[in-house]
């Protein structure tokens, strides 16, 4: 009786914040009043009357009166995605870019300006990593301390009230699998004046950000949104005062650098939003189902899980997630040396099939990769070193196809071939 109610209540659940959130965000009709949105590729818009145009140009007309000027500007199916968004993490408004890249530097260099200061996160996404260690400091003028965010009290001597523009971090870290107390940290930067700013790339549906304190939300869609790793894209959520300058004609990091949303792929990633929440849920059901399994294969082995009581954060995370998700499906496995992870790696693809030796995640098939050689090679090795990014950490994506049981089973014959 209670086993079959629990699998309804799976596939029902009773509250799913973000989902209904969503659900009330009608987007608006397709041109012929189709149920979907119509696909809007026109790069620019036609004006009837030409006073209109130069009061577009000034701002005193604009998407919310139903004009536009040229797609690297606004775009309606862009701007139509975006509020979808915007209604799941809860925020004012949106808009969406051409990479997860592309949001974190836009919104960077828009709260920045020339000489500005970042706190952030140590265990970042190597490509967030490289953007403010060298890229930003070289180019822009714009430098950066690295905190361990779990140490509230050094959070708090970093930032330096008057000059400390932004306070970044990931929501649950790459590949460490950190988790940001994001009601905290979002305390202590406000009571600086300080904007938080929340990589939410892994822990979409999961965590919603902007209602436990951030300021910005920030995701690559490449990931689990997209789900089929065939498109790069990215999402900047957050309040019209920091969304909108993005597009400002003169200043505005969007349209003047000009990291555009396609609207086909706009359209594209729409269409998979309804079924994100199902994805996401079955992707952290069989990530915690298989991290219990194989922490109880080998005790010895480091694993690092959020969804396992043994992990520092899981209490946190637990206190701070949507009901009826779980603790996110990306899983790291340290092998310690290099050897070792690859010998792993190899029967788990060649042999068994468990999944593919790729980077990225959120995909529907099981992805690994070594970190400290591959997506988070940008760092030094000193840092990855005390961060404890070995040779042989895996990380790994954990998908939804096939079983759970057919998983487990080449997972297992592969780890107990692993010396071979
Ligand atoms: C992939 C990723 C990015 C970068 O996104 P792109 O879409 O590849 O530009 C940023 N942050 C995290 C956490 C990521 O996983």
């Amino acid at each position: 009786m209670a086993t079959g109610n629990e699998e309804l209540e799976n596939i029902e659940p009773r509250e799913d914040v973000p989902t209904e959130r969503l659900a009330n965000a009608r987007h608006e009709l397709g041109e012929h009043n189709g149920v979907n949105m119509s696909i809007e590729v026109s790069d620019t818009f036609v004006f009837k009357n030409p006073e209109n145009m130069g009061k577009a140009f000034l701002g005193e007309v604009g998407p919310e009166t139903g004009t536009y000027i040229y797609s690297r500007h606004y775009n309606p199916t862009v701007l139509n995605f975006s509020h979808q968004l915007a209604a799941i993490e809860g925020t004012e408004t949106a808009y969406c870019t051409s990479s997860g890249m592309a949001a974190i530097s836009s919104v960077l260099l828009e709260l920045c300006k020339n000489g500005g200061h970042v706190v952030a996160a140590e265990c970042l996404y190597g490509g967030t990593y490289a953007l403010l260690k060298h890229f930003l400091p070289a180019k822009c003028n714009i430098t950066t301390v690295f905190v361990d965010i779990t140490k509230h009290e050094d959070v708090k001597k970093a930032i330096v009230k008057g000059k400390t523009n932004v306070l970044y971090f990931e929501s649950i870290s790459n590949p460490t699998l950190v988790v940001a107390d994001i009601p905290e940290l979002s305390k202590i930067a406000h009571e600086k004046g300080v904007k938080v700013v929340v990589d939410n790339t892994f822990s979409p549906l999961i965590l919603s950000p902007a209602k436990l304190g951030a300021d910005v939300v920030l995701h690559s869609l490449t990931k689990y949104f997209s789900g089929g790793s065939d498109l790069i894209a990215g999402a900047i959520c957050g309040p019209e005062e920091i969304v909108k300058p993005l597009m400002d004609l003169s200043l505005g990091p969007l349209m003047i650098l000009g990291p555009t949303m396609n609207p086909r792929e706009a359209y594209e990633l729409s269409a998979r939003l309804p079924h994100l929440s199902l994805r996401v849920k079955k992707q952290c059901n069989r990530a915690m189902k298989l991290a219990q399994r194989i922490k109880e294969l080998d005790p010895f082995l480091r694993i690092i899980y959020p969804g396992l009581e043994d992990h520092p954060q899981h209490n946190l995370l637990d206190s701070m997630r949507n009901k009826g998700y779980g603790f996110g499906a990306l899983i790291s496995i340290d092998m310690v040396t290099a050897e070792k992870a690859n010998l792993l790696l190899d029967k788990l693809e060649n042999k068994y099939n468990f999944g593919f030796i790729a980077v990225s995640l959120g995909y529907y098939e099981n992805l690994m990769c070594a970190s400290g050689s591959s997506t988070s090679s940008e760092m030094d090795p000193e840092t990855m070193k005390r961060l404890g990014i070995t040779p042989g950490l895996i990380r790994c994506s954990i998908g939804y196809l096939g079983t759970l049981n057919q998983k487990w089973n080449q997972f297992k014959s592969a780890y107990e071939e692993k010396d071979e």
